[in-house]
């Protein structure tokens, strides 16, 4: 099949570069050329933007609340409509398993729109009743409003569950915006568009426009003076470069960034859970998921039982046609990050780590020889200041290192730059919530891992993230806040 040429979807209409230039989306899974993908100019942005700006007092502007949260419910039951479509362009662009994709990110894809328009509705404004020297008082309460324009910035792992987490919110709250899909994959959002076109969603509120990060369509967007706030999703140094080119225009910051998550496994554990859940948060998506797990900790007595345990379910995953739902591992985005992954097992074993499975690319059928596979990989023996324990892989693998004591745990947790997730396998209630409680993370799962409800707050401490979002967090950052206060 001719591979399709995209385009930017502005002001409810598809339209293609100013200067033509195109790039290649190409399949992680054999290299063949997906789509040709127009890379936004200056002037493209500035067209999104404004149809944007535009449509914040058009007719999206007088909407109420209800009318909004109608025409998300009528967005999430397209989505629900073209799922297959949704399911095969994001499985292609990213070569994760359709049984994940058909699990996790196209039904999150939608329920991120329902979700959030039906707490929208319950949202409660304060009001304050003050004393005044003169006796007569006053009353204070607070207005909600739109914050304006929103440039809304995903990365590629889970390309279309994550643009939604944030567009699903910023639309209940009145927003417009434009949304930058990562170069690696832009079909879902383009999707999007035209799911935002059936719904009657008014031009010009849900913008999408494409390219890379610096100096290109992600740096003119967020640095644009008509942007009122960015959300967005991605690597921690992206972060700290995104977060410079807002600082001028003082704008609001949402950053959902990267992790280096340790699990923790205690002796009195449910065994058969904990190794299915730390299986699945070492190697799902093939380990490209911010949540996941890199460095395990194992009680001593268990822990060569669990280095075991996890090296057979690492060697009974099963690669191949990521259509085939069969398949339990697929490849990682691109060839560049498959470098970048390849070059921290080099370095683990150049580090003394006891390579205990996998540790290299891997082998498949011919047809796969262009694509970007590795071996689910797993290691112990490395110092936990080894770059392999201390920076972010996002690949399928991670370290174990025996502890004595739960505070040990605890201390070698927490001893990284980083702070999204963790995760606690012990029956012991009050070891749980001890535990829990004394990790630096944005979230704790016990027993369970990406077990998600969408109330409640998501984001990361030290160098994961800024802010949170997820339930009526999300709601406070796509809000502007105003207070009004009344004498009597
Ligand atoms: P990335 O930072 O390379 O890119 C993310 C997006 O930012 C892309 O759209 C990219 O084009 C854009 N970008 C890059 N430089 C930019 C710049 N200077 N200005 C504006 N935009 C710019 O991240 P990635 O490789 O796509 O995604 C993987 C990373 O995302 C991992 O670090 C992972 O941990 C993180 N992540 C975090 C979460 C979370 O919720 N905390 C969720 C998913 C992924």
């Amino acid at each position: 099949m001719k591979p399709e040429t995209l385009r930017f979807f502005i002001d409810g209409e598809f339209v293609a570069a100013s200067n033509q230039q195109l790039f290649a989306n190409t399949n992680p899974v054999d290299g063949s050329l997906i789509s040709h993908v127009p890379e936004a100019t200056g002037a493209d942005v500035d067209h999104a933007v404004q149809a944007a700006r535009r449509a914040l007092s058009g007719p999206w502007s007088t909407l109420s609340a209800d009318e909004r949260c109608r025409l998300l419910h009528r967005v999430a039951n397209i989505i629900d409509r073209r799922f297959e479509d949704f399911l095969k362009a994001e499985v292609t662009d990213t070569g994760k398993p359709v049984s994940v994709a058909s699990t996790i990110d196209i039904p999150r894809g939608a329920a991120n729109f329902r979700v959030f328009a039906d707490m929208v509705k319950s949202m409660a404004d304060e009001s304050f009743h003050t004393p005044t020297p003169d006796g007569t008082g006053a009353m204070n309460y607070t207005v909600r409003k739109p914050k304006g324009v929103i440039a809304v910035i995903c990365p590629w792992n889970l390309p279309f569950l994550l643009m939604t987490w944030k567009v699903g919110p910023a639309l209940a709250c009145g927003n417009t915006m434009v949304v930058k899909p990562s170069e690696e994959t832009p079909t879902t959002a383009t999707l999007l568009g035209e799911v935002m076109l059936e719904a009657g969603v008014p031009p010009g509120v849900f913008n999408v426009i494409h390219g890379f990060g610096p100096d290109s369509a992600g740096e003119y967007l967020v640095r644009h003076n008509d942007i009122s706030a960015v959300t967005f999703t991605g690597e921690t140094r992206t972060g700290t470069a995104i977060m410079g080119l807002v600082a001028e225009g003082i704008k609001d910051v949402s950053f959902e960034l990267g992790g280096k998550n340790p699990a923790i496994v205690c002796a009195d554990c449910d065994f058969d859970k904990a190794i299915e859940g730390t299986q699945r948060s070492v190697f799902a998506n093939c380990g490209q998921i911010c949540l996941g797990t890199e460095r395990v900790y194992v009680e001593r007595s268990l822990f060569e039982r669990l280095v075991n345990a996890l090296k057979e379910r690492a060697e009974s995953l099963v690669m191949g046609d990521p259509f085939d739902p069969s398949t339990s591992l697929g490849p990682l985005i691109s060839l560049e990050h498959r470098d970048k992954v390849l070059h921290y097992y080099e370095d683990a074993a150049l580090q003394g780590a006891e390579v205990v499975t996998g540790g290299g690319t891997a082998e498949l059928d011919r047809r796969y020889a262009a694509g970007s596979w590795v071996q689910p990989t797993i290691w112990t023996g490395l110092p936990e200041e080894s770059s392999v324990n201390r920076e972010e892989i996002f690949g399928p693998c991670c370290h174990i290192r025996p502890f004595d004591a739960v505070e040990e745990a605890i201390a070698l947790a927490n001893d990284t730059d980083y702070g999204l997730a963790a995760t606690v396998w012990t029956q012991d209630v009050s070891k749980a919530n001890y535990v829990a409680t004394h990790i630096e993370s944005g979230i704790c799962w016990v027993n369970c891992w990406f077990l998600r409800d969408l109330r409640t707050p998501f984001g990361g401490t030290k160098k994961s993230g800024i802010g949170r979002e997820g339930g009526h967090y999300s709601f406070e950052f796509y809000s502007e806040i105003q207070n009004v206060c009344v004498k009597f």
